[in-house]
């Protein structure tokens, strides 16, 4: 028997929090969950810094790509299963992208690709194409099949049923991550009928829609990504310990260009440090790692390293106010001559922080991040746009939302033992006394 069609003797299943249970019966899947690339994944935490706000949320990026697989399998398996428009070829394809989505994250992704310039969809295709276990696998099912893998994960394929099905703005991996995110922290947003949603998809040439009458769950789905990102993802609290993350890599990488003699040699850094990381190196970096140098950071005679450590291990994070960055630039340049003949370094200790989303939007071609809008299938048979049959949808549609926060010490600031008269007025003018 082929190998693309080998079927464990008996299926696996892995106990699962959010779908109960994950079926695997493909000898290919199976043997990808075995690669070390793969097991990578249960060392790198799926929401990065968000266990320092939610303590629960300590579930990995392992979790989440089980669960994007599980979700295409029922799909595949119940859903479109038998349907003219559905190629049962496509099935394998579509398992493997599910669950190799993710594969390039590193540790703690956010801020080590904005230090390093790292990119982890190059990863992603990397670990897919180079010389890995991964590799071998997908290699046997046959000739050029890494490739379509690659392809489908960075929407490049041809084949755009199956791209929808992995990236779209309703498709599996928004799907598990909603809902597990949901679960890991505790939160009540992010649950939604997902059953129903699953029930109501249907194949076409070159995307999945959603039959009309599941409107009002899909309408569901979208309210509760959008409480999630500012309930959850932007969260302020987490977003101040990624700002302390940024600046100890930020302080690490310009001491090894100062030359300085770290104390606890960061040889897993090295190669970040000197923008040639390769692929050998990345697959090794994980969390445990990097938690081992910040922990041993906390010692460094450099007082910016060590205090920024100390702060991201204790969890003793920055404090912040709301900022315009646009109305506010003259009082930002004032804070930070103010931060300076205080002896507090403004370039580590006075940070503005984004975040925006786009909660849903139609497809407008030519933008810097073309989405696969939702579409429904009338009961006439003709496809229609969300936004233009569902009323809530279409007050958010293309409604982008921005927050900007200014991060900076408290405890610093309220130390009066030294220049104190410098503190008060950066007080006052933070509004925080
Ligand atoms: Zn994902």
């Amino acid at each position: 028997m082929a190998y693309s069609e080998e079927k464990l003797s008996e299926e696996k299943v892995f106990k699962d929090p959010v779908h109960r249970y994950i079926h695997v019966r493909d000898r290919v899947i199976w043997d990808l969950i075995g690669t070390k690339e793969f097991q990578r994944l249960r060392r790198i935490k799926q929401l990065g810094t968000t266990y320092l706000t939610f303590h629960g949320a300590e579930h990995s990026r392992f979790n989440h790509s089980l669960g994007v697989y599980e979700i295409v399998r029922r799909i595949a398996d119940d859903v479109f299963i038998g349907r003219p428009e559905w190629n049962e070829e496509e099935r394998l394809l579509s398992l493997c992208a599910a669950l190799l989505h993710d594969l390039g994250h590193g540790p703690f992704s956010h801020s080590f690709e904005k230090v390093f310039d790292l990119d982890h969809e190059h990863f992603t295709r990397a670990i897919i194409l180079g010389a890995t276990e991964v590799n071998k696998v997908l290699t046997r099912v046959c000739d050029g099949f890494p490739e379509k893998v690659a392809e489908v994960i960075a929407k490049t394929s041809q084949n755009k049923l199956v791209v929808s099905l992995i990236s779209s703005q309703i498709d599996a991996d928004r799907m598990d991550y909603l809902q597990r995110d949901a679960y890991f922290t505790g939160v009540s947003y992010g649950h939604f009928d997902m059953e129903r949603i699953l029930r109501v998809m249907r194949p076409r040439e070159d995307q999945v829609v959603i039959k009309q009458s599941g409107m009002h769950a899909v309408e569901d789905y979208i309210m509760s990504r959008y409480q999630m990102y500012w309930q959850v993802y932007f969260h302020p609290v987490t977003r101040s310990a990624e700002v302390i993350l940024t600046k100890i890599l930020h302080r690490a990488k310009e001491l090894h260009k100062q030359n300085y003699t770290f104390k606890y040699d960061p040889i897993h850094f090295y190669s970040l440090f000197s923008g040639k990381i390769t692929l050998e190196d990345y697959i090794k970096l994980d969390e445990a790692i990097i938690l081992y140098y910040f922990q041993m950071w906390q010692e460094e005679e450099d007082p910016v390293l060590s205090d920024l450590c100390c702060r991201f291990m204790d969890r003793n994070l920055y404090k912040y106010v709301e900022f315009d960055p646009a109305g506010e630039y003259k009082k930002l340049a004032e804070l930070s001559a103010l931060f300076k003949k205080a002896g507090i370094d403004p370039e580590y200790y006075l940070v503005v922080d984004s975040s925006s989303d786009l909660p849903y939007d139609f497809y407008r071609p030519g933008e810097e991040e073309e989405r696969l809008p939702i579409h429904l299938l009338l009961k006439n048979g003709d496809i229609r746009e969300l936004s233009r049959e569902s009323e809530i949808v279409d007050a958010i549609s293309g409604k982008r939302r921005t927050d900007h926060k200014l991060y900076f010490p408290d405890d610093f600031l309220s130390d009066d033992s030294k220049k104190p008269n410098i503190k008060k007025q950066i007080r006052t003018l933070l509004e925080i006394d």
